[in-house]
C-alpha cells in the first residue's frame, strides 16, 4: 500500500530529483592525544567577554586548560591561532535532517547523509531536530555510535504534535497535490484533535527514543484552524509528566502567548507575524520561555517568492550548482506558488520590520534568544549556509554579538542537556567541541562564517579539497 501512493505520487509530481552531492569533509584518521590552539583569542560564551592570547589545550576528546600563550607544548599538535577567534562548536537549534530545503517546483529525496555533513563542515557540532519521521530519525540517532558517522550529535522530537488538518498537513495539502500531500504530510506531522490522543502521541514519540516534543500552533494558510489551548496544554503538560521539554512552532504573539500559558519551554519562528508589545515580551520573560527567531526562514522565503534568491559562498561550496538552479531567478521564473500561499508570502514580507522589531524587544526583556535555522525544514533554507546566515540576521536586527554567539553555544545546549551540559563552552572538563574562525566575531558578525577548523569531541573535521 505504501508503494503503490509512493507510486502514484511519482507519477503526478514528477520523480524527486536526486543529485551527486560533494563530500565536504572527513574526519581525521587518527587524532594525537594533545592538541593546543596556541595564541588564540578566546569567546568561551561563559560570559560576553573575550580573552586574548591564550593557548587551549585538548586532551583524549576534552578541553582540559586554557592558559594565556606560552603553556608546554611539548609533544602536543599546534595550531596557530593568531588573529583569530576560538568560539564553542556552534549548536543549531532547528534543524529537519530528514528533510530537503529544495522548492516544490523541484522536489529532492532527502539526503541525510549531506544534510549531516553540511552542517558540521559550517561548524555545527550539536543540533535539535524539530520534525521528521519518528523511525528514520530513531535509525540515524543509533548510527551516531558507528565510526563512520560524520555530523552534529542531535537530539530528536519526531513527527510535529499538530491539530488535524491544521498546521504543518494544512501547509502540505498547498505545496503539494495529491497522493504527495500526503507523503510528506505523513513525514512531519501526527495530527490529535482531542487531549487524549495528544497523550499517546507524547507517550508514542517517547517510547521511540525522542528527547522533546514539538507541536506546532501556526496558520499557514492564513485562515487554518490552529491547535486550541486544551490540545496545547494537554501536550506540554503530559512532555512534563515524562520529563522532557515541550517546543512550539509559533506566528504571531496571540500563539506565542497561547504556548506559554500552557507551559511550553522554547518558541521556535519568533514572533513572525503581526507585532510584538513591550508588555507581551515582558510575559514572555516571566514564563521562562527561550525564542528562536529564525529569521533566514523568512528572508529566504520572501527573496525566492521575489525571484532574488542568491546563495552565499558558504552555500555554493555547501551545495551542488544543479541543487541550487531551480532557486535561481531562472530557475524559479514562471513557477507558481498556490495563492494562499502567496497570500501567506505577502503577509510576511509586509509584516518584516515588525518581525526584526518583536526580536529587539524580546532581547530587551530579557527573554534568551537562540540560534536555530531550519535546515532541511523549510524551502531554501540550505543546512550550514541558513545557519551561519542566521547568525548575521540577528545582529542586523540589534542583538550584540556576544549575545547571538552565546545564542549559538551555551544557551542551546543548556536548553538541550540541563545546566551541566558538556557542550556549549569553552571551559575544563567540556567536550572539545570547537570552531576556529578568522578575525573576531565579536567586532565583525560575519568573521563567524570564515572558519579555518572545526574540531568534534577533540578530533578534527578535515575539509576536502
Ligand atoms: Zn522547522
Amino acid at each position: 500500500m505504501r508503494l503503490t501512493r509512493l507510486a502514484l505520487a511519482l507519477l503526478l509530481t514528477g520523480c524527486p530529483a536526486s543529485y551527486r552531492y560533494p563530500e565536504l569533509i572527513r574526519r581525521e584518521a587518527s587524532s594525537p592525544t594533545v592538541t593546543v590552539f596556541r595564541d588564540v583569542r578566546v569567546f568561551s560564551a561563559v560570559d560576553t567577554s573575550a580573552v586574548d592570547h591564550q593557548d587551549v589545550r585538548v586532551e583524549n576528546g576534552k578541553i582540559v586548560s586554557i592558559a594565556p600563550t606560552g603553556t608546554d607544548l611539548t609533544g602536543a599538535r599546534v595550531i596557530e591561532g593568531a588573529g583569530k577567534t576560538l568560539v564553542p562548536g556552534y549548536v543549531d537549534f532547528h534543524v529537519h535532517l530528514t528533510g530537503s530545503p529544495a522548492p516544490p517546483w523541484k522536489v529532492a529525496w532527502p539526503d541525510e547523509p549531506h544534510n549531516l555533513r553540511a552542517l558540521l563542515a559550517s561548524g555545527v557540532t550539536s543540533a535539535m531536530d524539530v520534525g521528521g519521521e519518528l523511525e528514520r530519525l530513531k535509525a540515524l540517532w543509533k548510527s551516531q555510535a558507528e565510526p563512520s558517522y560524520l555530523g552534529p550529535r542531535f537530539w530528536y522530537s519526531g513527527q510535529i504534535v499538530s491539530l488535524r488538518d491544521g498546521y504543518p498537513t494544512s501547509m502540505v495539502n498547498i505545496l503539494f497535490p495529491w497522493p504527495a500531500n500526503t507523503v510528506a504530510d505523513k513525514r512531519f506531522s501526527g495530527p490529535v484533535s482531542e487531549p487524549l490522543e495528544a497523550v499517546a502521541a507524547v507517550d508514542w514519540r517517547l517510547h521511540n527514543g525522542a528527547h522533546h516534543i514539538k507541536l506546532a500552533i501556526a496558520s499557514v494558510p492564513l485562515n487554518a484552524q490552529t491547535m486550541p489551548p486544551e490540545l496545547v496544554k494537554a501536550t506540554a503538560t503530559r512532555a512534563h509528566e515524562r520529563g522532557v521539554k515541550a517546543v512550539a512552532h509559533t506566528d504571531t504573539a496571540v500563539h506565542a502567548l497561547r504556548a506559554v500559558r500552557a507551559g511550553v519551554d522554547a518558541l521556535m519562528h519568533g514572533i513572525h507575524l503581526g507585532a510584538l508589545t513591550a508588555a507581551e515580551a515582558l510575559e514572555l520573560k516571566q514564563a521562562g520561555v527561550v525564542v528562536a527567531p529564525t529569521l533566514v526562514v523568512f528572508d529566504r522565503a520572501e527573496q525566492l517568492y521575489e525571484r532574488r534568491f542568491a546563495p552565499t559562498d558558504a552555500e555554493k561550496w555547501l551545495y551542488p550548482a544543479d541543487f541550487l538552479e531551480p532557486f535561481s531567478p531562472a530557475g524559479s521564473a514562471g513557477k507558481t506558488l498556490d495563492p494562499q500561499l502567496l497570500e501567506w508570502l505577502a503577509k510576511l514580507k509586509a509584516d518584516r520590520a515588525d518581525r526584526i522589531a518583536a526580536v529587539k524587544t524580546l532581547y530587551d526583556a530579557g527573554v534568551p534568544l537562540l540560534v536555530g535555522s531550519d535546515a532541511s525544514g523549510s524551502i531554501g533554507c540550505l543546512a550550514g549556509g541558513a545557519y551561519l546566515d542566521e547568525l548575521r540576521l540577528l545582529s542586523e536586527a540589534g542583538v550584540p554579538n556576544a549575545d547571538v554567539l552565546r545564542g549559538a553555544t551555551v544557551l542551546p545546549a543548556r536548553f538541550i542537556a540541563g545546566p551541566n551540559a558538556d557542550f556549549g563552552t569553552i571551559e575544563p572538563g567540556k567536550r572539545a567541541d570547537l570552531v576556529l574562525v578568522d578575525g573576531d566575531p565579536l567586532a565583525d558578525i560575519t568573521a563567524t562564517s570564515r572558519i579555518a577548523h572545526v574540531m568534534q569531541g577533540g578530533r578534527l573535521v578535515e575539509r576536502v579539497p
